[in-house]
């Protein structure tokens, strides 16, 4: 039945891309109803200065609900950057690099790769982990400070994998070392203990806001590692000083960030959001595991609460399974091209009929095409 949907006249669809993702309804709405008129101040809050005070108060909100959200103790500073995930794939290593000569990588997918190949401009880089397959199933190395060198300047993992769907739940002991992970795609879906890391990064089209943006915690004292040649914009003590504000900020993103942040202390905070991702994935893997039709080649304990994966009993199948769905409402589900298959990324904002949708279009495709 066609319906209104954020103001466009559609069949209601369930948006499964990797990223950018959808945002929360709400949050749209929200940024909707006041996209003209911010504040009663007669403009649009892109349109307004960024050093004005009402946007600063923004800023220093949004700043502090994510501080609430993660518990991010004090002594860790937040900064909005630019340039997503891959621009700190480049700022890390520049701003830890006179920590030591030396990054320890474990190699759990495709965006370890990158991060490692953009590391390895600026230090040594080192493989200390990487997926090892159990019974035809992907698991990945446990680490444990043993394995690490403790003169590194930092240890570098990715907590989830986007686009092979492998979740690492525990956090690598690295002792001494900085621990630093790209937490890009499951940042803020569940509770973590920022005090275990040096400095987690994400871009924000996953779990946070639009794309462009991303959110780095530091502990602070890293802030004084960087090499001298580091991009001004990209350097984190000068970030710190600045306020993320050293050169104009994506302050439209950073104000749908807020938004995003508001929306999920309304759903219980990650504690809250945590038991409805936990619910979502386990409806979407039943559905993988009760069928002999449809297959997840990841290991259980690192099965990704986030991008589940999964695959048709034959490629040429492939194709009918997107169109067939695109057209049942349900978009973006084709795997990355480097996998196959398909993904159903389920991050924050994918409400539980989006999933059910999903399983019910699923069990209905097996019956087709078995
Ligand atoms: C999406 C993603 C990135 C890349 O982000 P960009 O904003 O495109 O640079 C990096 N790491 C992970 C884990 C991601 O999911």
């Amino acid at each position: 039945m066609p319906l209104v949907f954020f103001g466009r006249k559609m069949t209601k669809i369930y948006n499964f891309c990797a990223g950018p993702a959808m945002l929360p309804v709400a949050v749209m709405q929200k940024a909707q109803a006041e996209f003209l008129d911010w504040q009663s101040m007669g403009r649009s809050v892109m349109e307004i200065s960024h050093r004005s005070k009402e946007y600063i108060a923004l800023a220093e909100t949004a700043e502090q609900d994510l501080k609430d959200l993660l518990c991010v103790p004090d002594n860790y500073k937040i900064l909005f950057a630019q340039g997503g995930g891959r621009g700190q794939f480049s700022a890390v290593p520049m701003n830890l690099h006179g920590n030591g000569d030396t990054v320890d990588f474990l190699m759990s997918g495709s965006w370890s790769e990158g991060a490692l190949k953009e590391a390895s401009k600026f230090l040594k880089t080192n493989v200390v982990g990487d997926i090892v397959m159990q019974d035809g199933l992907s698991t990945v190395s446990s680490i444990t400070a043993a394995q690490i060198d403790q003169k590194s300047a930092y240890f570098h993992y990715c907590s989830n994998e986007t686009i092979e769907g492998i979740e690492i739940n525990d956090i690598p002991d690295c002792g001494d070392v900085p621990l630093v992970v790209d937490m890009s795609s499951n940042i803020l879906s569940k509770p973590i203990d920022v005090s275990k890391f040096g400095v987690i990064y994400a871009g924000a089209q996953k779990n946070i806001g639009p794309s462009g943006l991303s959110v780095v915690i530091v502990r602070d004292d890293l802030l004084d590692f960087a090499m001298p040649e580091t991009p001004t914009f990209l350097h984190y003590q000068t970030m710190a000083n600045y306020n993320s504000m050293y050169n104009t900020p994506p302050t439209y993103s950073w104000y749908l960030a807020g938004l995003v942040f508001k929306w999920l202390k309304e759903q219980g905070g990650v504690e809250g959001i945590a038991e409805k991702n936990a619910e979502k994935a386990a409806l979407l893997y039943k559905c993988i595991d009760e069928s002999d039709f449809y297959l997840n080649k990841v290991h259980p304990d690192f099965r990704s609460k986030m991008n589940p994966t999964f695959h048709l009993p034959n490629t040429d199948l492939d194709a009918v399974f997107v169109k067939e769905s695109e057209k049942a409402g349900l978009t973006a589900l084709k795997g990355h091209r480097s996998i196959g298959g398909m993904r159903a990324s389920i991050y924050n904002a994918m409400p539980i009929e989006g999933v059910n949708a999903l399983t019910e279009f699923m069990q209905n495709f097996a019956r087709k095409y078995k």
